[in-house]
């Protein structure tokens, strides 16, 4: 059984680590080298088993330990040309590095890995739809101002999806943030709202998806106790029951040694 461990969530620093049979890769890797083997460590796991890192785009909470890691273990990474160029041109990766464009999907450590279109400030961010050696399949979408309809299908066909439940709008409006920034996070290319995530769940519980874990919680205008009703009222209302029809989790700021097999 495949299984994922959340790592870091919040826009402190973003990374999940994502088990197969035997090989395991990583998406994002956002907090500094210390703290990401620190975390894999509490869960007894090492960048050892790593065979490949995925990043979803350049933006500091997804890719901050990624210059150090790279240079102290030999690891691939994927991501879009639009991200691999962003990163190398402000010089977050080491020149050793090795880079590979991910194109639409790619095959590597036993897993398949297709990208998936987000809309976020970023030079080509992107989610991920991964399929495990075991053909469990897996969707990891976050930082982005709405569902694209490429995100709702490959949710749709995961058994188990990370989905961005990023701020409670209320908390937003009447937050600290100045009015840029809360203009910023309300675009269409900013961070999914907790009713945006919870307005498009029962859709995808409907089509088979069984484990919902909700990312990227802002720490400022958010609360996973409101991520998580938000979500449970959405789903009751169109009939489905938790812990029976699915189970939800919310990916923690620091890791808490939880991992979901799915
Ligand atoms: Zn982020
Ligand atoms: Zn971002």
């Amino acid at each position: 059984m495949a299984k994922i461990v959340p790592l870091f969530s919040s826009s402190k620093g973003n990374s999940y680590y994502i088990q197969g049979n035997s090989t395991a890769i990583l998406v994002d890797a956002g907090r500094n080298l210390k703290q990401l083997e620190a975390a894999l460590a509490l869960n007894d796991l090492s960048l050892r088993s790593v065979r490949a890192i995925f990043v979803t785009h350049e933006h500091t909470d997804h890719i901050s330990a990624l210059k150090v890691l790279l240079k102290r273990y030999d690891i691939p990474l994927y991501a879009t040309r639009g991200t691999l160029d962003a990163l190398t041109a402000s010089d977050k990766v080491p020149a050793s590095a090795r880079l590979n464009v991910i194109e639409n999907f790619v095959e590597t450590a036993d897993f398949r890995v297709a990208r998936v279109q987000t809309s976020h400030d970023a030079a080509e961010s992107c989610g991920f739809f991964i399929e495990t050696p075991d053909s469990r399949r897996l969707s990891i979408v976050t930082d982005t101002g709405y569902l694209t309809e490429d995100a709702r299908m490959a949710i749709s066909r995961s058994n188990l999806a990370v989905v961005e439940s990023n701020h409670d709008l209320n908390m937003l409006k009447n937050g600290p943030y100045p009015y840029i920034l809360k203009k910023r996070i309300l675009s269409d290319s900013g961070h999914l709202s907790n009713p945006a995530c919870a307005e498009a769940l029962p859709d995808f519980v409907g089509a088979g998806l069984t484990r919902i874990i909700l990312g990227h919680l802002s720490e400022e205008n958010n609360l996973p106790s409101l991520a998580v009703s938000e979500a449970i009222r959405s789903l009751t209302a169109a009939g489905m029951t938790v812990d029976s029809d699915y189970t939800i989790d919310v990916a923690p700021v620091e890791t808490n040694r939880k991992s979901i097999s799915f």
